[in-house]
């Protein structure tokens, strides 16, 4: 399939981005790695007008740490985040959730920032990004702005970037000796998409998780949080029978959704399946 016919544009700062996103509004479609934009053109359910290719914008790609926080290009992509050395020691979860997305050619030319705002309810970032509290660094013709990414995910395919905004950065905080990680996925067999993701960040402190965050996906029609399992686990031993005791909690409060992957019942007996795996996999690590 071809897609609609379109008009190239290609920025060489978020500055022309933006200004060409305010000048085409609701005809302009910024281009990322065109992983998921690309498809959905070919399949017309995507036809923009002008194609806004943010590709060359030196500024938005790239890992930094700056004080405390690890800052992430929302150009970066899954790759990069994959391979990377200061995320590898100072933030582990994303390189391990990097890895589990898609296929070689998906993750050389998917970017964070596509999927972030593409927002696919079966993509993995967005778990990651709940449990890890990240900020969405937002830029639109007002200037920049910070989301939490408890309120960036709003519905299927939507976010809080308004239509003029580019998502430019995704911050997350470096990580401390006693916060452990994992990233537990189902993956559909085909497509590699989460039937259902977990990602959990857990603070250990001898013995006993003293905090726990804990971002799911697939299940519903947007990433949420496991505020059942954050409650029931936090201040009890980090053991066998205390995790699985929290994961019985996974659905609850969740919106989930059946769809092509399974019924409701299947996917909440999924959460409670791979949140348990999650916390098991983060309480083990060094
Ligand atoms: C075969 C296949 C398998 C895949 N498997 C997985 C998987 O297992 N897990 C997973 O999570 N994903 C998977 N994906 C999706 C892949 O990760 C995409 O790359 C990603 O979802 C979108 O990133 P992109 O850079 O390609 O964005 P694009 O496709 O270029 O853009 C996606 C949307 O986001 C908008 N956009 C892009 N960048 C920005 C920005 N900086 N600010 C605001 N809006 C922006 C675009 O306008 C567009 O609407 C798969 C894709 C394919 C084709």
């Amino acid at each position: 399939m071809y897609p609609a016919q379109f008009e190239y544009h290609k920025a060489g700062t978020v500055k022309e981005a933006v200004d060409l996103l305010a000048k085409y509004k609701d005809d302009a479609k910024l281009l990322a790695g065109g992983h998921s934009l690309l498809p959905a053109m070919k399949l017309r359910l995507a036809q923009p007008k002008h194609l806004i290719d943010i590709g060359k914008v030196a500024a938005l790609a790239g890992i930094k740490e700056d004080g405390g926080t690890l800052v992430i290009g929302a150009m970066t992509t899954h790759y990069a985040i994959e391979s990377s050395a200061l995320l590898k020691s100072k933030c582990p979860l994303l390189p391990e959730v990097a890895g589990h997305i898609g296929d070689p050619m998906v993750r050389n030319m998917g970017t964070i920032g596509g999927s972030l705002a593409h927002a696919d309810p079966a993509a993995d970032w967005p778990a990651a990004a709940v449990a890890l509290s990240a900020e969405m660094v937002a830029e639109g013709p007002k200037g920049k702005r910070t989301i939490k990414a408890d309120d960036f995910f709003k519905g299927l395919l939507t976010t809080a970037l308004a239509e003029n905004e580019i998502l430019t950065e995704i911050r997350v905080p470096a990580a401390v000796p006693n916060v452990k990680s994992a990233y537990a996925k189902f993956p559909h067999p085909a497509s590699r998409f989460a039937v259902v993701g977990v990602a959990a960040v857990v603070t250990v402190d001898g013995g006993k998780i003293s905090k726990a965050s804990i971002g799911i996906t697939g299940a519903g029609t947007k990433a949420s949080r496991a505020k059942g399992v954050e409650a029931a686990i936090t201040g009890k031993s980090a053991d066998a029978a205390s995790i699985q005791a929290a994961a019985e909690k996974a659905a609850e409060g969740v919106d989930v959704q059946a769809d092509l992957q399974g019924s409701v019942e299947y996917k909440q007996h999924l959460l409670r399946v791979f949140a348990k795996r999650a916390m098991e996999a983060a309480a083990a690590k060094k």
